[in-house]
């Protein structure tokens, strides 16, 4: 019996734990794929204070062995359902584990654009990750699809080493950093393709281009690429609490800044909560929010 159980190992819910273990708390990490959760994809973290450059995956690292050095226990498998009782129960990977309380930190997945072939290109031609993938592309041209951080630092990051990098953005405006965008304007090899969405996906077993419409004119045209980038945000994957914890339209687990879910001692933390601000700070802080309210309820 563990005190604490944590339902995700990216940034909220290793925070969670570090908070947990320092306040002299078990803690029992579940994680379906591996530690750091999506911040493991920015190839560089520049708003992170106190830190003034770092890539995702380094952060990720240090966050993980300092949880790991107060004594987290990580388990590699996905959590399937959540019960609710005196003692709480969690089963993943075929077993029932029981804890006094549950810190939910699932964080959200890459959201797909839904085009034929979309899933049949990942690995030829189709990526969500450019840190995991950008070094195939050396020298080749590629497109970017996104307007937030995570498209802006891919572009910038691909820029180093691609050809060419189209930035294909559906507005005009970016929802990411203007000082990102800024950076992007001033490289020779980006080209910007504003209020123009990807339409449908060239070639057979390997990409080769892709087809680009503009929202306004709707005029279709083709881009010849090697690889595009998807970075058009997430959606959250809760579906395995909705029975028990309230879920708002989308698909977030509704709670407030208090991190307290519908369900006494069930806290959640990071990305898949309902927010409007979706930063590693953000993250952090709530993973720190809901430990210590952990805490206080098992008293
Ligand atoms: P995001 O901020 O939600 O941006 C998603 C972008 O994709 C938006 O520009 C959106 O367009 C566009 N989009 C959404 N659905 C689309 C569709 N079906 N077709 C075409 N475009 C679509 O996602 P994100 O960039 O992944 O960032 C997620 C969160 O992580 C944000 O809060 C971000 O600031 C944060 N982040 C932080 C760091 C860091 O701290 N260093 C790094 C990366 C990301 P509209 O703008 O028109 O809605």
């Amino acid at each position: 019996m563990t005190d604490i159980i944590i339902i995700g190992a990216g940034t909220a819910g290793l925070s969670a734990a570090i908070y947990a273990l320092r306040a002299g708390k078990s803690v029992l990490l579940f994680e379906q794929l591996s530690y750091g959760g999506q911040i493991v994809n920015t190839p560089e973290i520049e708003n992170y204070p106190g830190i003034k450059n770092i890539s995702g995956f380094d952060f990720a690292t240090g966050l993980y062995e300092q949880a790991e050095a107060l004594g987290a226990k990580v388990e590699y498998a996905q959590v399937t359902s959540i019960e609710d009782g005196d003692l709480k129960k969690v089963t993943a990977g075929g077993k029932t584990y029981e804890t006094k309380a549950i810190i939910l930190a699932t964080g959200a997945k890459n959201r797909p654009l839904g085009l034929e072939k979309e899933t049949e290109l990942i690995g030829s031609g189709i990526s969500y990750c450019a840190t995991c993938d950008g070094a195939f592309y050396k020298n080749r041209p590629v497109a970017v699809n996104g307007g937030g951080n995570t498209a802006l630092e891919d572009a910038l990051f691909l820029s180093n080493y691609c050809s060419k990098v189209y930035l294909i953005h559906r507005r005009d405006e970016f929802r990411g950093e203007v000082k990102l965008v800024n950076r992007l304007k001033e490289k020779e090899n980006v080209e910007f393709i504003l209020n123009a969405t990807v339409t449908a996906l060239l070639g057979d077993d390997m990409l080769t281009g892709i087809e680009v419409t503009d929202k306004i004119s709707g005029d279709k045209k083709t881009v010849t690429v090697d690889g595009l980038f998807i970075a058009i945000g997430q959606i959250p994957e809760n579906a395995a609490f909705a029975p028990l914890i309230t879920l708002d339209p989308a698909g977030y687990i509704t709670a407030g800044e208090d991190c307290k879910t519908n369900v006494k001692g069930i806290f959640v933390a990071g990305d898949c909560r309902t927010k409007t601000v979706r930063q590693l700070t953000t993250a952090a802080a709530d993973g720190a929010v809901a430990a210590l309210a952990a805490c206080a309820y098992i008293g």
